[in-house]
């Protein structure tokens, strides 16, 4: 990647658009108690670029906003793929719950916490540092997959 790859911060509305982003790799923060003035302290503070749907927001001094224009989902993040021109190749490094970067874990550490099932068709496991949840390439992770490649298709 020629530059760093842009974080945000999103406002309470864009709860949804940031799991998508953090599913990508994008280092995405999202808290339904931030406030406006938070929110845009928050990203001029980490150099994050704001996501809103709110237009007050966009007035705001010296900080980099993006003003969401739909209220789909797929919309949303198909504005925010071609405005920073984001793409997959960091896709599901990181915890969609809480933006931390996934590790790879064993499947004799897993072993305890997956069903007997899920172990026995998975090899591969990542795990979330921060908040414990473990990921596989299951039906959720196929299902992102498909949208994602949809998504690309369409341009
Ligand atoms: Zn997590």
């Amino acid at each position: 990647m020629e530059n760093a790859a842009p974080r945000f911060v999103a406002d309470v509305m864009l709860g949804r658009l940031t799991r998508w982003l953090r599913a990508l790799g994008y280092d995405s923060l999202y808290d339904s108690a931030y406030e406006d003035a938070a929110l845009a302290e928050l990203a001029r503070r980490e150099n994050r670029i704001l996501l809103t749907r709110d237009v007050e927001l966009t007035r705001r001094k010296n900080l980099h906003v993006l003003l969401i224009h739909d209220d789909k989902v797929q919309s949303q993040l198909r504005q925010v793929i071609s405005a920073f021109e984001l793409n997959d190749v960091s896709a599901f490094t990181r915890c969609i719950e809480c933006n931390a970067e996934l590790v790879t874990i064993s499947r004799d550490i897993v072993a305890v916490s997956v069903p007997p099932y899920i172990l026995k068709t998975q090899t591969n496991f990542r795990g979330c540092p921060q908040c414990g949840k473990i990921y596989w390439r299951g039906t959720h992770w196929v299902r992102m997959r498909r949208v994602l490649s949809e998504m690309q298709n369409d341009e």
